[in-house]
């Protein structure tokens, strides 16, 4: 099984690729006040479509997204397509998207930026990473926060469930160790059949992957650009 990853800088709106929008897409970035929130939004959607177009061999506009939410039906939920599992997300000056054939998938990029991470750990990490952190010197403590988060992100995206899915259930490896998941309390989550993986870390951003069944998947990461040029 392979497991591709696509990077991609937030492009601007051109015609082009504001025309591959639907209409709720559409007000979605219209929705957006700042620019580069809509740039973001608009670089996943063409990320989606241009990927699954050359995946499945149709044409980008042909590219139907499914974005429902599980909960409530809005369209703010993980996107589907039709033949794939994708999983996509943005931080910073990045936007990631991850792609099986057939294995539920999750990736999350998380720019290191100023925030309060004692005070975020102790809502995301469970009791016993929360113990691995406050070991973790201070000038440690924002990498090796971003890189549970963007790990435990990763797990709750695949399981589409988004964040009625608590991090805090899930216990993965240290910071400092490669991922997994140690045991989880999260009746959504199969301890024992999670792949995950680092992605390869930018200077300044932290990136995880997590692939659900029990055959490890083929990374491979790939460079965007010509892909969203092509489109726009
Ligand atoms: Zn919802």
């Amino acid at each position: 099984m392979r497991c591709d990853v696509w990077w991609a800088r937030p492009a601007a709106g051109t015609p082009a690729l504001l025309e591959l929008l639907d209409d709720v897409e559409r007000s979605r970035y219209d929705g957006y006040r700042r620019e580069i929130d809509k740039f973001r939004f608009l670089t996943g959607r063409t990320l989606i479509r241009g990927v699954a177009a050359l995946e499945l061999g149709v044409s980008a506009r042909d590219v139907v997204i499914d974005s429902s939410c599980f909960g409530c039906g809005k369209p703010h939920g993980k996107p589907k397509v039709d033949g794939l599992e994708v999983s996509i997300s943005h931080s910073g000056d990045w936007v990631a998207l991850a792609l099986t054939e057939a294995a539920p998938v999750g990736v999350d990029v998380e720019e290191v930026r100023d925030a309060e991470v004692d005070d975020l750990a102790r809502i995301a990490l469970s009791p016993a990473e929360l113990a691995v952190f406050r070991t973790v010197p201070p000038g440690d403590k924002k990498g090796a926060f971003f890189t549970y988060w963007s790990r435990k992100e990763a797990v709750v995206k695949a399981t589409g469930k988004g964040m009625s899915v608590p991090m805090s259930k899930l216990t993965l490896t240290a910071h400092d160790e490669p991922p997994r998941v140690v045991s989880s309390e999260a009746p959504e989550v199969e301890s024992g059949a999670v792949f995950m993986a680092d992605l390869d870390p930018r200077e300044g951003y932290r990136a995880g992957l997590a692939v659900f069944g029990t055959e490890e998947p083929k990374v491979t990461e790939r460079d965007a650009a010509d892909l969203i040029a092509s489109l726009g």
